[in-house]
């Protein structure tokens, strides 16, 4: 609780600097005064108390030059860890990453159901059993953040996910009767665009991330902000209609985007033409690597028909960094080029078009990042990963799509 005027600055200081040593991962204490602005006295004290909160520890940089190696400042990061899921159809996706935004551990789990119940007691068995395993660490496991592929009001109560047809669920209260811990509750494409900037886009104020997958999502970051609109529900743009009588969606709407663009209408458009009983991603990336005529034709109707939603949203937004999530879009030769030329509009203007780096994980990694930056009450934080995340991509990929369409 923020006092007077003498303890709130003391806290924003100290926000400063967590911020400061989170970005630069290892700086001396003249380095955090000079880069702040703050006098050295004012960074000794702060510094000290994060060292006594076990926040963040000292040790000594490695370097050639002759003389005294400063003592630089790093965060600690196994000093409390977050947990971040991603609450897709039929599967539930959980990663769990240190103070420093790095992920130790990553799993999915699919559920073979639409029931609300059955995917409250999985959450609760599951975000346990995490903090059982993590219970030793100084802070322990801190708090939960959960990415909803639906609307989610701004007191963080599920409206409506159109794929299960839940409405007006309080997932949070649910699972706090169980639970202790700190639990938070967001839009999937909201925590997809903050992860894109915390992670990817440090310089980026006004970026779009467009979510393709069994639906479609936009989080909007404007001036460096997340957009959730009056009612939080804003970005909805998968029930956008480009189709006037166009096939029913499950929102209501006849003709929706996300009935022609999301990654779930794709597969479901090539299983069908193909005659196959389901589809993982190593087999589309055969039949694509093959030149297999009718998932070439699907694939660039389907880029025709993503480029009509895109284009609506670049010239709503005008955007610096639009960045699409698709993992099919990264296996196809020159697909955000052949998007590209699909704008022929002299008003259509953009900064950049870029598939996501970090794919579909991003929303359970911006959900660790928020976890973060609540924690350390930082005002901004910009992370950067260590090794490669992606690897271990096609393997939860593969899981993904034969549970969606066996
Ligand atoms: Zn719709």
């Amino acid at each position: 609780m923020i006092t007077g005027d003498g303890a709130y600055i003391k806290q924003i200081n100290r926000g400063l600097i967590l911020r400061k040593i989170i970005e630069e991962k290892l700086i001396s204490r003249a380095d955090l005064s000079k880069i702040t602005g703050l006098n050295k006295a004012t960074v000794s004290v702060q510094v000290a108390d994060l060292l006594q909160d076990h926040l963040i520890y000292e040790t000594q940089q490695e370097h050639n030059v002759v003389g005294r190696r400063p003592i630089m400042l790093s965060i600690n990061r196994p000093a409390g860890f977050v947990l971040g899921i991603d609450l897709d159809y039929k599967q539930v996706q959980f990663i769990v990453s240190d103070l420093g935004g790095q992920p130790v551990q990553q799993k999915t789990i699919k559920l073979d159901s639409e029931n609300y119940h059955e995917f409250v007691t999985l959450l609760i068995h599951e975000i346990s059993a995490y903090e059982q395993q993590y219970k030793t660490s100084e802070y322990g496991l801190i708090s939960t953040v959960i990415g909803i592929h639906g609307t989610v009001t701004k007191d963080e109560k599920i409206h409506f996910v159109p794929s299960f047809q839940w409405k007006n669920k309080n997932l949070k209260e649910d699972l706090q009767k169980e639970l202790a811990i700190d639990i938070s509750i967001h839009n999937n494409a909201n925590l997809s665009a903050y992860a894109e900037r915390v992670y990817e886009y440090h310089k980026s104020d006004n970026l779009l991330c467009v979510m393709l997958a069994s639906g479609i999502g936009v989080g909007l970051m404007i001036d460096g902000q997340l957009q959730t609109g009056f009612h939080g529900f804003a970005g909805e743009m998968g029930h956008m209609i480009i189709q006037q009588d166009g096939d029913l969606c499950n929102c209501g709407n006849r003709g929706c985007w996300e009935l022609y663009s999301s990654e779930k209408s794709l597969f479901t458009n090539i299983v069908k033409r193909l005659q196959l009983e389901s589809l993982t991603y190593e087999e589309l990336k055969y039949l694509i690597d093959s030149n297999n005529p009718d998932v070439i034709e699907l694939i660039e109707q389907y880029m025709l028909d993503l480029s009509t939603g895109l284009n609506n949203i670049i010239n709503l937004y005008n955007p610096e960094t639009l960045v699409l999530t698709n993992d099919v879009l990264k296996m196809y030769p020159n697909a955000v080029e052949k998007i590209k030329a699909n704008f022929q509009s002299t008003i259509s203007h953009y900064g950049v078009i870029a598939l996501s780096n970090l794919g579909n994980k991003s929303c359970a990694m911006g959900a660790c990042a928020l976890a973060i930056q609540r924690f350390l009450e930082v005002p901004e934080i910009k992370l950067s990963l260590e090794e490669n995340f992606s690897s271990k991509k096609s393997q939860d990929n593969n899981n993904v799509h034969s549970s969606c369409l066996a």
